[in-house]
C-alpha cells in the first residue's frame, strides 16, 4: 500500500457532455447516455448522450456542405488555420493534458507527452502545400504533358480508442483536414472531453464550420458512419475484434478503411545486452500509462535463463517500488480506465495462476490509500510463461509483464513470428549481426533496436502488421495523406499545331 495521497474533491452532478457540429456544441436532452469516470476516485464525472443514427446524418450533412469550399481553399490558407491550431494546443498543452488525466486517469506528464506525439502530427500536417505537390511529365507524347495529382476524398470519418483521447484523433484529423476533406469524429465513450477542447481551438484558429465534428456514441453511431453513403473513409483505431469489423462493414459499403487493432508486444533480451538497461527500458515500457499503451512491451523474452534471473532480480523490487496513485500526483502509474476493465485484468493474473504461470509480485490487491474506490491495480510480474498460455496468446492491457524463456535467437524470434499480433518489438542486444538479422526477418510494424516504444515520428507512419492492422495504408506520415487522398492523372494537349484527325488506335506515347 502507498503512503497516503490527499483525497480527491467531491464531484457535484454529473456534468452533460455535448457534440460538436457544424461549429457548436449541441446539447442532447434525452436518449441514452453513458457515465464518463475520474477512475482515480471512481466518481462518475460526465454523462455522455450516445448519438442515434440521426444525429451522425446531421454532422455529416455538416461536413459535406463544408467541404464544397473548404476543398477548395488553397492549401497554404489551409496550413495557415493549422498553424494557428498548433499554437493554441501547445499554449494550451498543460489545461489539455490534465483533461487527459481527470479522464483517463495516467499521469500528468504522460498526458504531456501524449499532447507532444499530437503537436508532431499538427506541425507535419503543416507542411501540407509541399506534401500535395503532384508529379508533372512534359512531352508524354508529342507536345502532350501529363500530370498526377492528390485531391482529397470529402467526408471522412475517425474512430478512437480511450487510451490516446488526445494524440490518436490527432493522428487523423490534422492530416485529413489539411489534404481538404472535412471530419466526423467518434471518440472513445470513456474519454471525450478532450475532442471537445480540439474543437474549440480548431475553431479559434479559424477553421470553417463543419469541417471539423464530433459525435459521441457507441456501436449504433460507428455502425451509422460505416453504413453511411456520405462517407468515403474511415480511419479506426482499437481492439482487434472491433477493428476487424470496422475494416470488413466499411470495406462492404464501398469505403476506404484504415484499422489499427490490439497488440501483444514482444521485448528480445539478449545475454550481451546492457541489462540494467532493459530492465529499466521494461519498466517504463510495461508499466507507464498502467499498461494501457497500444505499443507498451508486455512480454519479455529473455535468452537464456542468466539472462532471465538477471532481469527478474532487478525488475521485481522495482515493480513492487511503483509509485501508483491518481495521475495529478507524483506517481509512476496511475488507474486503469474502468473498474470493469480492471476487474478483467485482475482475472488475467488469477489466470496467469492456474495456468501454472509463476507470478512473481502479485498487485492484485494493492490498495491506494484515499482512492479507496478508484480503478487502481498494482504492478505484477510473470515468470515461466509459457506460449500455450492465454495470458501470452490475448492481450491483456494492464500493467502485467510476462517474462518467457528461451534458450536461443532463433526461439526468440520465432515465437514472435508466430504471434497472431505485430504491432511494435524491441530487441536489446550489443550485437550488430543480432540487430540486423532481426530487423530484417521479424514479421511486425515497428521495431525497436535498443529502443522499447518504437513509435515511428510523425514524418514517418505508424502501423502494425498481422492482427494489429487491417488495410492498407499506415496512418500519420506520408501514409496518412495517401489515405486521405486520391490520385488523379490528367493529359493534356493544346491542340494548335497538330491536326491529326481521328485517331483508332490506342494512344502510345512513342
Ligand atoms: P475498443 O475497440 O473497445 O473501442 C475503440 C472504438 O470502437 C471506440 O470509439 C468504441 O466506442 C468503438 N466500439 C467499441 N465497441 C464497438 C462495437 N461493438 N461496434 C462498433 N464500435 C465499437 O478499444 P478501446 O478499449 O477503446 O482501446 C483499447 C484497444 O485499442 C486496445 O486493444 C489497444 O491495443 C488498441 N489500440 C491500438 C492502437 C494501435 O495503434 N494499433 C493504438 C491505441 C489503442
Amino acid at each position: 500500500m502507498n503512503a497516503a495521497v490527499s483525497p480527491l474533491p467531491a464531484q457535484s452532478t454529473p456534468a452533460a457532455i455535448p457534440h460538436y457540429i457544424n461549429g457548436e456544441r449541441v446539447d442532447q436532452a434525452d436518449g441514452r447516455s453513458s457515465p464518463v469516470y475520474n477512475p482515480a476516485s471512481g466518481e462518475q464525472t460526465g454523462r455522455l448522450p450516445l448519438a442515434e443514427p440521426t444525429l451522425v446524418d446531421q454532422a455529416v450533412a455538416a461536413a459535406r456542405a463544408a467541404f464544397a469550399s473548404w476543398s477548395q481553399t488553397p492549401p497554404i490558407r489551409r496550413a495557415r488555420v493549422l498553424f494557428k491550431f498548433r499554437q493554441l494546443v501547445e499554449d494550451n498543452a498543460d489545461r489539455l493534458a490534465a483533461q487527459l488525466t481527470a479522464e483517463h486517469g495516467k499521469t500528468h506528464s504522460d498526458a504531456l507527452g501524449e499532447v507532444t506525439r499530437g503537436l508532431e502530427v499538427i506541425e507535419f500536417a503543416c507542411g501540407i502545400p509541399h506534401l500535395l505537390k503532384g508529379e508533372f511529365t512534359e512531352n508524354v507524347g508529342a507536345q502532350i504533358d501529363a500530370c498526377s495529382v492528390r485531391q482529397p476524398l470529402g467526408v471522412v470519418a475517425g474512430i478512437t480508442p480511450f487510451n490516446f483521447p488526445a494524440m490518436v484523433p490527432m493522428w487523423m484529423f490534422p492530416i485529413a483536414i489539411a489534404c481538404g476533406n472535412c471530419f466526423v469524429l467518434k471518440p472513445s465513450e470513456r474519454d471525450p472531453s478532450a475532442s471537445l477542447m480540439l474543437a474549440d481551438w480548431l475553431a479559434e484558429a479559424g477553421l470553417p464550420p463543419g469541417v471539423f465534428n464530433v459525435v459521441h456514441g457507441d456501436k449504433v453511431a460507428v455502425d451509422a458512419i460505416l453504413a453511411h453513403p456520405d462517407i468515403q473513409a474511415v480511419s479506426f483505431v482499437g481492439s482487434t475484434p472491433i477493428a476487424r469489423y470496422i475494416y470488413e462493414t466499411g470495406c462492404r459499403h464501398g469505403k476506404r478503411v484504415q484499422a489499427l487493432g490490439g497488440a501483444k508486444n514482444h521485448m528480445v533480451v539478449m545475454p550481451d545486452a546492457d541489462l540494467d538497461q532493459a530492465a529499466d527500458a521494461l519498466m517504463g515500457a510495461g508499466y507507464g500509462s498502467a499498461g494501457e499503451r497500444c505499443m507498451a512491451i508486455s512480454v519479455a523474452v529473455a535468452v537464456g535463463d542468466a539472462t532471465a534471473d538477471a532481469l527478474i532480480e532487478r525488475l521485481a523490487p522495482q515493480v513492487r517500488a511503483l509509485k501508483i496513485g491518481p495521475g495529478c500526483g507524483e506517481v509512476d502509474m496511475g488507474p486503469l480506465i474502468t473498474g470493469a476493465h480492471r476487474d478483467k485484468v485482475r482475472g488475467y493474473v488469477d489466470l496467469g495462476v492456474s495456468e501454472g504461470a509463476k507470478l512473481v509480485v502479485d498487485g492484485r490487491e494493492h490498495v491506494v490509500s484515499g482512492c479507496e474506490d478508484g480503478f487502481f491495480l498494482g504492478g505484477c510480474l510473470f515468470d515461466q510463461v509459457q506460449p500455450s498460455m492465454r495470458i501470452y496468446q490475448e492481450e491483456i492491457f494492464g500493467p502485467v509483464l510476462c517474462l518467457l524463456r528461451v534458450e536461443s535467437y532463433e526461439q526468440a524470434l520465432a515465437l514472435i513470428n508466430d504471434h497472431p499480433y505485430g504491432n511494435g518489438v524491441a530487441l536489446f542486444t550489443r550485437d550488430g549481426d543480432a540487430a540486423r538479422d532481426f530487423v530484417q526477418r521479424v514479421q511486425v510494424g515497428m521495431v525497436g533496436i535498443n529502443v522499447p516504444i518504437p513509435v515511428p515520428s510523425a514524418f514517418h507512419s505508424f502501423g502494425g502488421w498481422k492482427a494489429s492492422l487491417f488495410g492498407d495504408h499506415h496512418v500519420y506520415g506520408p501514409e496518412g495523406v495517401r489515405f486521405y487522398t486520391r490520385l488523379k492523372a490528367v493529359t493534356s494537349r493544346w491542340p494548335t499545331s497538330i491536326r491529326a484527325g481521328a485517331q483508332f488506335v490506342m494512344p502510345t506515347g512513342g
